[in-house]
């Protein structure tokens, strides 16, 4: 009886552990998947230390000089082979260690948003008024990846795991695209398969896509002359830019219900009594997939060239950046949701649910707290991603590409926003940190056990991408590293 209920307790934690492994799942890839775990937690304390290290800095995009230091010190003293200012950029590092095949990269990121500063407190207060915040999290990205690859890293030199993990220091996700111009150089070509996750008010395995992206500048240039004592010899930049986006807003009535089109004026002359010779405008175009996004191009193209006519003066449009469509891989997807499942939810303590809660009165959001349960894979996917963006997608368009989202903040938290500012520089943000990292660690050790599985997924890459190679939009010339 006792020998037989232990057998039953022995294989349902088998079970519980694995769930719908199946088969796969040998025992000894569950002890490897254990001693993963087990290496962040003791790293815990470390990971945690780095993100709140990294939430103070607040480095934005190009400018996260010590948030990357931080991580490639780190990554180095752990044993890791790094190289620092790779793609042309200082704040861009490849951590690798390990040798021969399979190749598994890991993406994070540090780069935070100007404006966003924020106490990790349930009020809207600056930590330091009128500086940076993280508000889309990335403080946590960067330490979990690290985390995954350091497990897999001590599993690799105990002769546990084969072959080769990296991870990438990826700056300058919320403007300029750092994965772009890294994709340009090739680093990601090598690769069997990479991972990523990224903050969010829900967990979830995955398959949905995002929107294409193109980051346009739009120029005019006119004639200079006084506007009140020869306005007939001066031909207005601004009169150029006032058409044109007067044409760009008619055109939203025109255009697919996917379409985004959202722009700042950069530059619309000094002072009234002087005809602006010189007008710039800064313009996203989006579109569920690429081939939308260009068809709005070209006509905003036009409408360029339109509106320099109307006004007399010249026209420019500049492609300066962009990003293609998220390509989900659902054979790795369904494995990653596994791992997900065997990690299991993230438990959240009364007065973490309070803090949630105080974030969704001052936001006037429901009061439902922050929600750590896993939500089901949505498989098959949806048609048309949400709103929004990313230069993961880059990667995901030369190499099989996971993507898991975890808690991070409090559900229907307003995103790129201080509560998420908030969240993520206390122990709500730190647990989504822990439960990421196990997650892609564990799901790792499936992706260097099964040479299957890599195969079936790049069949699955494969067939979607039917031979298109992946061609950067960032611009020619080196990345826009500021000077200052
Ligand atoms: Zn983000």
């Amino acid at each position: 009886m006792k020998a037989h209920s232990k057998m039953i307790v022995a294989v349902l934690v088998l079970f519980v552990c694995a769930p719908g492994l199946g088969a796969q799942a040998a025992a000894g890839d569950v002890k490897k998947k254990e001693a993963a775990v087990a290496s962040i937690e003791k790293h815990r304390a470390a990971l945690v230390r780095m993100s709140d290290q990294i939430w103070q800095y607040a480095e934005t995009a190009l400018r996260e000089h010590k948030s990357a230091q931080l991580l490639a010190d780190y990554a180095e003293q752990q044993g890791f082979r790094v190289e620092r200012g790779v793609a042309g950029m200082p704040t861009a590092f490849i951590a690798s260690y390990g040798e021969g095949r399979p190749i598994i990269g890991i993406l994070g990121e540090y780069d935070a948003l100007p404006g966003l500063s924020q106490k990790a407190g349930p009020v809207k207060e600056a930590f330091e008024a009128g500086a940076a915040g993280h508000g889309c999290g990335h403080n946590l990205f960067g330490p979990a990846s690290l985390g995954a690859a350091l497990a897999i890293k001590e599993l690799i030199a105990a002769g546990q795991l084969k072959g080769t993990v990296r991870f990438y220091g990826t700056p300058a996700e919320e403007a300029v695209g750092g994965k772009a111009y890294m994709a340009r150089e090739g680093l990601f070509n090598d690769l069997d398969v990479a991972l990523a996750w990224h903050p969010a008010d829900e967990t979830r395995a995955d398959t949905e896509s995002s929107q294409a992206i193109v980051d346009v500048a739009v120029e005019f240039f006119g004639k200079a002359a006084h506007a009140a004592y020869d306005p007939w010899n001066g031909r207005s930049a601004v009169d150029g830019l006032e058409v044109f986006t007067h044409g760009l807003n008619l055109l939203r009535e025109h255009v697919r219900p996917t379409v985004r089109i959202h722009y700042t004026i950069v530059k619309g002359g000094d002072v009234p009594n002087v005809v602006p010779e010189y007008a710039k405008l800064w313009l996203w175009l989006r579109d569920s997939k690429r081939a939308g996004m260009e068809e709005v191009l070209a006509r905003v193209r036009q409408m360029v060239a339109g509106a320099a006519q109307v006004a007399g003066v010249e026209g420019k449009l500049t492609v300066q950046a962009g990003s293609y469509e998220m390509l989900a891989n659902l054979t790795g997807a369904r494995v990653l949701n596994r791992n997900l499942e065997w990690v299991g939810p993230i438990q959240y303590t009364e007065a973490e649910q309070e803090f949630a809660r105080a974030i969704q009165r001052a936001t006037g959001k429901k009061e439902s707290g922050v929600d750590g349960s896993i939500q089901p894979i949505k498989d098959p996917p949806p048609a048309d991603p949400p709103g929004g963006s990313t230069d993961v997608a880059d990667v995901s368009w030369i190499v099989p590409t996971l993507h898991l989202s975890v808690t991070t903040a409090p559900k229907e938290t307003p995103w790129h926003s201080w509560p998420v500012v908030a969240a993520g520089g206390m122990s709500i943000g730190h647990k989504g940190l822990e439960h990421a990292a196990k997650t892609l660690a564990a799901t790792m050790v499936d992706l260097f056990e099964d040479a299957e599985l890599r195969k079936a997924m790049r069949a699955e890459f494969n067939e979607k991408t039917q031979g298109q190679v992946y061609k950067s939009y960032v611009a020619d010339g080196p990345p826009p590293v500021p000077k200052d």
